[in-house]
C-alpha cells in the first residue's frame, strides 16, 4: 500500500472534514498507554482477588497473552495495514489506518489508535476471550492488553526520540528500516521475533 508513500519529516494531515471525527483520530500515546496498563493490572488483580484464577497460572497466562499480542501485532501490521488495496474505498481505509502514519511518521498525535476505538475494540476482545476461555481470560487478556501498551511505548520511543543507547536501539533501528528503507520488511515493532520466524527480516 504505502510502498509509494514518501515519508515527510514534519507536518500532519486532516483525515476528516468533520471536526469531531478529525479530533477523534488524534491522541497522545500516553493516554491509551496509561489506560491499558490500568485496565490490565485491574483485571488481573480482580481475577486473583475474586479467586477466579490463581496466581501462578495467572502469571503464565499473562506471559502467553503478551506473546500472543506480539503475534497479532505482526500479522495485522503485515497483512491488514500493508495489504494491496484493489478498490479506492480500501485504499482510503488503508491510508487512514496506516498510510497516514507512513507519510507523517513524526506526527506524535497519530502514534496510537484513538482511545474511543481502542476501548471499544478491547472491550469486545475481553468479552470474546471471556466467552471462549472462561475465567482464564483474567490472566490472558491483561497480558494481551499490556502487550499493546508495550508496543505503544516502543513505537513512541522510535518516532519521538533519537536512537537510544540501550537495548531499545535494536527496536529503533528495526522500525526505522520499515519506515525509511523497506516497508515490505520488518513488521514487528515490539520485537523482531516474528520477522525472524516468518522470514521478513530486512
Ligand atoms: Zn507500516
Ligand atoms: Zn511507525
Amino acid at each position: 500500500m504505502n510502498t509509494r508513500i514518501t515519508p515527510k519529516n514534519k507536518g500532519t494531515k486532516q483525515l476528516f472534514q468533520n471536526g469531531l471525527l478529525e479530533k477523534l483520530t488524534r491522541t497522545h500515546a500516553a493516554v491509551p498507554i496509561t489506560l491499558f496498563i490500568i485496565i490490565g493490572i485491574g483485571l488481573l488483580s480482580y481475577g486473583i482477588y475474586q479467586q477466579l484464577i490463581t496466581v501462578v497460572p495467572a502469571l503464565m497466562l499473562f506471559l502467553a497473552g503478551l506473546l500472543s499480542f506480539t503475534l497479532i501485532e505482526y500479522l495485522v501490521h503485515r497483512f491488514v495495514f500493508h495489504m494491496e488495496p484493489d478498490t479506492s474505498l480500501k485504499k482510503d481505509i488503508a491510508y487512514k489506518f496506516h498510510g497516514v502514519h507512513h507519510e507523517y511518521p513524526k506526527d506524535k498525535s497519530r502514534l496510537a489508535m484513538p482511545p474511543v476505538l481502542s476501548i471499544l475494540l478491547s472491550s469486545i476482545l475481553f468479552l470474546a476471550f471471556l466467552y471462549i476461555m472462561g475465567n482464564i481470560a483474567y490472566g490472558f487478556f491483561p497480558g494481551f492488553i499490556v502487550g499493546y501498551a508495550a508496543y505503544l511505548i516502543v513505537h513512541y520511543i522510535v518516532h519521538a526520540y533519537r536512537p537510544p543507547k540501550n537495548f531499545f536501539r535494536i527496536l529503533w533501528v528495526h522500525h526505522g528500516i520499515h519506515h525509511y528503507k523497506r516497508n515490505d520488511k520488518a513488521f514487528g515493532v515490539s520485537s523482531p521475533l516474528w520477522d525472524y520466524i516468518f522470514r521478513s527480516m530486512p
